[in-house]
Formats: C-alpha cells, sequence, structure tokens
C-alpha cells in the first residue's frame, strides 16, 4: 500500500497537532478537520484508508458523523477517540458501525497498532474481492456478481465470459474470430453470427436500462468496451 491517508477529527488542538505529528512520522499522509460538519465533509468528499473520530465535538456529535456516513453506504474504516466516562456514545458507536475505539488518554503505541491492524484488514478485503470495472459498471470475478448504478445485472454464463473478455481487454476493439476464440474455444465450429447475438444479449442488459452504451460497434472490424468520457 503506498502511503496510506488518514482523517484526524478531534477539536482538542494540542492532541489534534501530536497525532498529525506521530501519524506523519509513521509516514502516514493526515489531514485534519476541527468539527463534525467538516469532518462529515471530507470523509465524503475524499477517499480516506482510515478515520479517526473523535464523539465530543462542536456542531455534529462524533457519533452523529459516524451515522450519516455509514448510512450512505461508506464504509471507510472509522476509530472512534472516546473519553471514559462516553461509555453510552461508545457503545452506540460500534452499533452504529465503528471498527474500533480507544479510551483517552491513550498511549501513542496502542493507537498505531490498531491503525495498523484495521489498514491491514482492509487491504486484505480488497484483494478477496477482485473486480473489474468500467465507469459505474464492476464485476466481481469471485462471486460473479455484475452492477451497474448498483443494480445487480442477472447474465447467463456466456453472456458473463463475454463480458469479462471485453472488459480485460478494456479500450481494445477484438475481432468476432478473437471472441469465438476466447469466448466460446478453439474448438468451435459454428458461426460468428453467434458473436453478434450474444453481442446484442449482453446489450440489453448491461447498456440498454441505462443512459450511457458501454460496448461499441466499430464497424467492419468487431467490438469494444470503452470509458465513457464525461
Ligand atoms: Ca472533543
Amino acid at each position: 500500500m503506498s502511503q496510506p491517508t488518514i482523517l484526524i477529527v478531534e477539536d482538542e488542538k494540542k492532541l489534534s497537532r501530536v497525532l498529525q505529528l506521530e501519524l506523519e512520522y509513521e509516514d502516514y499522509r493526515t489531514e485534519t478537520a476541527d468539527n463534525g460538519k467538516d469532518a462529515l465533509r471530507l470523509i465524503t468528499e475524499k477517499k480516506w484508508d482510515l478515520v479517526l473520530l473523535d464523539i465530543m465535538l462542536p456542531g455534529l456529535s462524533g457519533v452523529e458523523v459516524l451515522r450519516r456516513v455509514r448510512k450512505s453506504n461508506d464504509d471507510t474504516p472509522i476509530i472512534l477517540l472516546t473519553a471514559r466516562d462516553e461509555v453510552h456514545d461508545k457503545v452506540s458507536g460500534l452499533d452504529l458501525g465503528a471498527n474500533d475505539y480507544v479510551t483517552k488518554p491513550f498511549q501513542i503505541e496502542e493507537l498505531l497498532a490498531r491503525i495498523r491492524v484495521h489498514l491491514r484488514q482492509s487491504a486484505k478485503k480488497e484483494i478477496e474481492s477482485p473486480t473489474l470495472s468500467v465507469g459505474d459498471l464492476a464485476i466481481n470475478t469471485d462471486s460473479r456478481e455484475v452492477q451497474r448504478e448498483n443494480e445487480l445485472i442477472d447474465l447467463t454464463p456466456r453472456e458473463y465470459d463475454l463480458l469479462i473478455c471485453l472488459l480485460e481487454n478494456k479500450n481494445i476493439v477484438l475481432t468476432r474470430d478473437q471472441l469465438i476464440e476466447r469466448v466460446w474455444g478453439y474448438d468451435y465450429f459454428g458461426d460468428t453470427n453467434v458473436v453478434d447475438v450474444y453481442i446484442r444479449y449482453l446489450r440489453q442488459k448491461i447498456d440498454k436500462p441505462f443512459t450511457d452504451a458501454y460496448i461499441q460497434t466499430v464497424r467492419g472490424v468487431g467490438y469494444t468496451i470503452k470509458d465513457i468520457k464525461k
């Protein structure tokens, strides 16, 4: 993993500064927020490898920030920073989907160890669910789930293989013969028109219901899946 990014949300200036120095010393990239509103905006706008979230904050509380983040299906790892007398908030924080918490005052080594654990876990999660994607079309090649605009799309095995082949060669035009070879296999002796038929099926499912089409016909050559430039 290249330099992980960590957002520090803490309104005690001194603690925030200490955390920032310690984390940067460990080679993490950091940014800080000192209130709930800025925290929520930063978490939504950018992608973080981890967020340290204080509970008692001006504006929105840490628990409220967490609730809103999780409600929008954002699963960024979040470690709560709680005070000893915030047991109730700590419990609701964990119920709301916080990944962990540390109680103030804490040893910096303890916090660093927790951070490493959560960064390792999310790195593992990424490897465990390999995805192929273009724009809003994503395929989990383990579960063979195909999604566009977060809707699951049901494909037959042949349609799926054809889509994978096109996606693995994104922006490259494949001829009908190449597609036959790679999707139907060398021993296929039928007509190459079968490619056109299956491209039509695939289009009905992954392009037709949506505004933009990913599958492009290159006249006289074959087919390709292209990134849609907006
Ligand atoms: Ca605080």
